[in-house]
């Protein structure tokens, strides 16, 4: 199983390059964010305790989201890999996932990093929440904040990846194309 984190902060381009690698290697797309979204959609109880802290540009309790991705993993065994987007957000959703997949034998091949300066990741939400009608991209505030919570609770997740041989940083500056060509490369050699 080709397992991907894709990773980087909130504007990285992870949905969107998330979109051409299912594509061209098969694989299952899993974004934490949206399925959180659809749960605050579907107004479940879930829902709703994540939204509050969505609101803010919090992260949403570990135990929320690691339960999400167990049921996941249950109800997707034959998938032929899966790309995680958005998760792990900290070390310990890290550690579970580890546990998750090790204990299936299928762990983590690597992780992808997009690397975006912070500039044009404040431009890109904002021209983002013009259209998704995200709140959570349409206030700078937030996305400072959520930019902030990247640096502080998941950034230091590449070391964890790093430790394990497994960390690829990837441009992530320049057109969808000449990235998703770069993640290619990477994706490749694994
Ligand atoms: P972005 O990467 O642009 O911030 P996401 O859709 O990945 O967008 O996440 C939106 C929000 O959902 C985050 O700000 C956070 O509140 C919540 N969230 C998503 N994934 C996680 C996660 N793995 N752990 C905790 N919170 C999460």
């Amino acid at each position: 199983m080709l397992n991907l984190v894709l990773f980087g902060p909130p504007g990285a381009g992870k949905g969107t390059q998330a979109e051409f690698l299912i594509e061209k290697f098969g694989l299952l797309h899993v974004s934490t964010g949206d399925l959180l979204r659809s749960e605050i959609a579907a107004n479940t109880e879930l829902g709703q305790q994540a939204k509050a802290f969505m609101d803010k540009g919090e992260l949403v309790t570990d135990e929320i989201v690691i339960g999400m991705i167990q049921s996941l993993l249950d109800s997707n065994k034959d998938a032929k890999g899966i790309i995680f987007d958005g998760f792990p957000r900290t070390v310990a959703q890290a550690e579970a996932l580890d546990t998750l997949l090790n204990n299936a034998s299928i762990p983590v091949k690597g992780m992808l990093s997009l690397e975006v300066e912070k500039e044009e990741l404040v431009k890109r939400l904002l021209i983002r929440g013009e259209s998704s009608g995200r709140s959570d991209d349409q206030d700078q505030s937030i996305i400072e904040n959520r930019i902030s919570v990247y640096h502080e609770k998941t950034s230091p997740l590449k070391d964890f990846y790093k430790a394990q041989d497994k960390l690829y940083e990837v441009e992530g500056m320049g057109s969808i194309e000449e990235i998703a060509a770069r993640l290619c490369d990477v994706v490749a050699t694994l």
